[in-house]
């Protein structure tokens, strides 16, 4: 090659690096950069802003700056692919990108359980009620999505949320059964029946955490002769495959209408009649304290504290009727005076406790002769007339005189104790005095370091009658 032909070939490269040059130096253009891809996924609730990595309009040497338009949003709450479009300007000049936005949920559901150290399966295999929560970053609480189940030696606690993000927790387990079954009386736990009448026991139903049927594992002890007036005890006991024990029991009282039974203990009866008043709570708290029963023969003079009906019999004290209206020129009027006042009564305790009394104590006791200014020989006639409507009325032996001359509480407590009986004792107090509903707990102290016994009244317990005196 000579000279000439070289130096034309270099001149020529020359140009066409001059060229080159040259082109690049007047071809300008957008530069833009997305932050990240163009499809990308984020976790829901995650922060996300779009915006440009670069931005700019130039040539391969210098690049400036330029402002962009973002069209389209991204809701990060809620699942689902959004669209973003950048455009940016210069001068007149546009140009756009586009970036696809997908909002998944990649976040697995908490699973906490408790006591997740000692947890026990049933010995036959099957799994207990555990406590355990499930809360998801979507869906919320999920605790009732929660499966249970035993895998070979692990007991597995899995959920899944809805977007199918699994928590799972395994764990050691002892098979092992310590709790109770339950067992329940169908029917009244204690009945009263009339000497002659049939009784037929309703039983008891049980359930257990692991066992399924306990029916034939129920033990009954005890039987009740219905010919033979007496309190009857009915013992019921179930165990479970683990030899765990439950136990309940039902008492049936055969009673004779016309035959009181002694109590074998010494036995007193507190009786209080006229409220329930402002008083009333007061005097429950002091039996509660003494778990000790008694018997309110009601009336519906102070109907505001009508509720203390409904809690003295949840908490086993004995309802019984002693007047709605509490006056003795309506009740001692006629016998049907009598009996409209007494079944308003009947109605209310039935409304306020689920069951009727059949356990009555005269304004006055039996003996009043008040009455006899209304109707000569209505006592008679109503003492009989109860009876014959399966009522049993009650007087009492010890009065604490409350309702007299008596207007303190040491000297209510003074005419109760010393005035103790020492088969029975049916003592007479007013719950709508303050003074008397004072004298309770010295009276139960009193009663129970000197040996005594304390009872509700029932239908077989000691009348306590005193003469009908009209
Ligand atoms: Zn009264």
């Amino acid at each position: 090659m000579n000279k000439k032909k070289i130096l034309f070939l270099v001149c020529l490269l020359g140009f066409i690096l001059l060229l080159i040059f040259a082109l690049l130096l007047f071809k300008k253009d957008f530069k833009i950069e997305l932050e990240g891809n163009s499809n990308i996924s984020i976790n829901v609730n995650d922060k996300f802003e779009p915006k440009l990595k670069k931005a700019c309009y130039g040539n391969i040497f210098t690049c400036s700056n330029v402002k962009y338009d973002v069209k389209g949003k991204v809701d990060n709450t809620k699942l689902g692919t959004y669209k973003i479009k950048y455009q940016v300007k210069y001068k007149n000049k546009t140009k756009s990108i586009n970036q696809t936005i997908k909002v998944v949920d990649k976040k697995s559901p908490s699973l906490t359980v408790s006591n997740e150290n000692e947890l026990t399966i049933c010995p036959n295999g099957k799994i207990k009620n555990y406590e355990y929560k499930a809360l998801d970053n979507l869906d919320g609480d999920i605790t009732d999505k929660v499966e249970i189940k035993v895998e070979y030696d692990k007991l597995v606690f899995e959920v899944k949320d809805s977007a199918n993000n699994i928590t799972k927790k395994t764990y050691d387990y002892k098979k092992e059964d310590k709790e109770n079954p339950t067992i329940n009386l169908n029917g009244n736990s204690d009945i009263y029946i009339l000497v002659g009448e049939n009784f037929s026991d309703e039983g008891v139903t049980t359930s257990d955490n692991c066992d399924e049927d306990l029916k034939d594992k129920v033990r009954v002890n005890g039987s009740v002769n219905s010919n033979s007036p007496g309190k009857y005890t009915i013992n019921y006991e179930v165990t479970d495959e683990a030899g765990n024990v439950a136990k309940v029991s039902r008492n049936v009282t055969v009673y004779n209408k016309n035959v009181d039974v002694t109590p074998s203990e010494k036995t007193i009866y507190l009786t209080f009649d006229d409220g329930p008043g402002p008083h009333t709570a007061r005097l429950l708290d002091v039996l509660k304290k003494y778990d000790v029963k008694a018997t309110f023969f009601v009336t519906n003079q102070y109907p505001a504290y009508e509720s203390m009906i409904t809690r003295a019999a949840n908490e086993g004290h004995s309802i019984a009727i002693h007047t709605y209206t509490h006056n003795y020129s309506y009740i001692y009027a006629s016998v049907d005076n009598y009996f409209a006042d007494l079944n308003n009564m009947q109605d209310k305790i039935k409304r306020l406790t689920g069951k009727e009394t059949r356990l009555v104590r005269f304004p006055g006791g039996s003996s009043n002769t008040v009455s006899r200014k209304y109707t000569p020989g209505i006592m008679t006639t109503l003492a009989n007339e109860l009876e014959v409507r399966g009522y049993k009325y009650f007087d009492w032996n010890v009065s604490s005189g409350d309702a007299g001359e008596t207007t303190s509480t040491a000297q209510v407590i003074k005419n109760v104790t010393s005035n103790l009986r020492s088969s029975y004792s049916n003592v007479l107090q007013h719950d709508v005095k303050s003074f008397s509903v004072d004298a309770v707990e010295s009276i139960i102290q009193y009663g129970l370091t000197n040996g005594y016994h304390f009872a509700p009244l029932d239908v077989t317990s000691p009348g306590a009658h005193q003469r009908i005196n009209n």
